[in-house]
């Protein structure tokens, strides 16, 4: 199979998994247990792991909690800074094309007697497509927001959000700006402190290190004092009371490497995942006809390794099941709003159907060129048959 889902999960570098096997297998003190050397050498380690995702992504190093995913990550940035006792204030913003795991926490305070409000972004066709409508923010800012959370890159379309402006604007109001970075980290430079947003969430399988571990910072704008977080997980009160439990130092060393790793070869990955995505886009033009985008155009404020389609006559899923040899995605594949029809291609003004017709493919770094003219020929000739 030719992997070109890479925004579903990228595979473990293995640079990162030789790292990791270390403190599964030899060193695997718990690095909370510090009475001895062997807890000690882990903690050690985690504190290091720490310091470099920190300085990465150029935040105080005791503002990082390891969490098990972006999706926890969301849930404790949303839910911990609106539940807290001390917020007093009542109303959150987000957006129409979040992820799943930002969206179902907002419709739960929603449920729970918070004022939510879901702004859209700009209309395919329009220059800033799959950009949040800035205009619509600031009407629905207000000194009641507590909190913004707008993604920082769309896991569908690639679609960069403004995020340096949408925190100024949050920031005006008083409000804190929570991005789930879930997608940009380890692919653009993700620097908090000159974009001054206030929390970020992560997973580490989206930048070629292990599944099952993520991470929330809060320390990166200027509001850092303002930031307060009610835990989900309580327990024996690790990582400063926020998030109990045993860290897996295997994993927070691999999360580290992986964003080490990553960060290093952010511009040697755009360049080979933009020129394959780019030579993607132009074959299936010549064996699809018509064939059009969804989200921006392919060089401007897009993930480089990102192509999300819409297909004249034929649905998504139709085209996959004929073209088993090649993993790529239909719709929203990690929704659980809808296994079909994605809300973030009907969120570009798109209908039910032309959703259905939408697919998404991810490049990643591992992919090659002779890969890729391999995919495209299997592609057209499903195609061909099925349409
Ligand atoms: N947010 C975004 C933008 C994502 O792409 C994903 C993964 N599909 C998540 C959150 C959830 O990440 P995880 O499944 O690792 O918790």
């Amino acid at each position: 199979v030719i992997y070109l889902d890479n925004h579903a999960t990228t595979p473990c570098d293995r640079r990162v998994a030789d790292e990791m096997m270390v403190w599964l297998v030899e060193r695997f003190g718990n690095p909370h247990s510090t009475s001895h050397e062997m807890g000690r050498q882990a903690a050690d380690a985690v504190a290091a792991s720490l310091s470099v995702i920190a300085e990465t992504l150029r935040v105080p190093d005791d503002t990082v909690v390891v969490t098990s995913g972006a999706t926890e990550s969301n849930n404790l940035a949303i839910d911990g800074i609106c539940r807290h006792p001390r917020q007093k204030r009542r109303h959150l913003i987000t957006s129409t094309i979040e992820h799943p795991a930002v969206l179902d926490v907002a419709r739960r305070l929603r449920k729970d007697g918070f004022r939510v409000t879901e702004i859209g972004v700009h209309p395919q066709g329009h220059a800033l497509a799959g950009q949040v409508d800035l205009v619509q923010l600031e009407t629905a800012l207000d000194d009641d927001t507590a909190l913004v959370s707008i993604h920082w890159a769309n896991n569908e379309i690639g679609t960069l959000q403004p995020i340096a402006a949408i925190a100024k604007l949050a920031h005006r109001f008083g409000a804190l700006l929570h991005s789930d970075a879930t997608q940009a980290v380890g692919r653009l430079p993700v620097d908090l402190h000159a974009t001054d947003v206030d929390l970020i969430s992560a997973s580490a399988h989206k930048f070629y290190g292990p599944k099952g571990v993520g991470l929330l910072t809060f320390g990166g704008g200027v509001q850092r004092r303002r930031v307060r977080l009610k835990p989900m997980l309580v327990g024996g009160g690790q990582q400063r009371n926020l998030r109990s439990g045993t860290m897996s130092p295997a994993n927070v060393v691999g999360m580290a490497t992986a964003l080490r790793l990553a960060t290093s070869e952010i511009e040697a990955t755009t360049e080979v995942t933009r020129k394959l995505r780019d030579q993607l886009f132009e074959s299936l033009c010549d064996a699809i006809d018509p064939l059009e985008l969804n989200g921006s155009e392919l060089n401007s404020d897009r993930l480089a390794g990102n192509l999300n389609i819409l297909l004249p006559d034929v649905e998504g899923e139709a085209w996959m099941a004929a073209c088993r040899d090649v993993a790529f995605s239909s719709g929203s594949a990690c929704s659980s709003v809808d296994a079909n029809a994605s809300h973030v291609i009907m969120g570009l003004g798109r209908s039910e159907s032309e959703a259905r017709r939408s697919v998404r493919f991810g490049i990643g770094k591992f992919n090659t060129a002779a890969e890729l003219e391999q995919a495209i020929g299997l592609l057209s000739e499903a195609y061909e048959r099925i349409r």
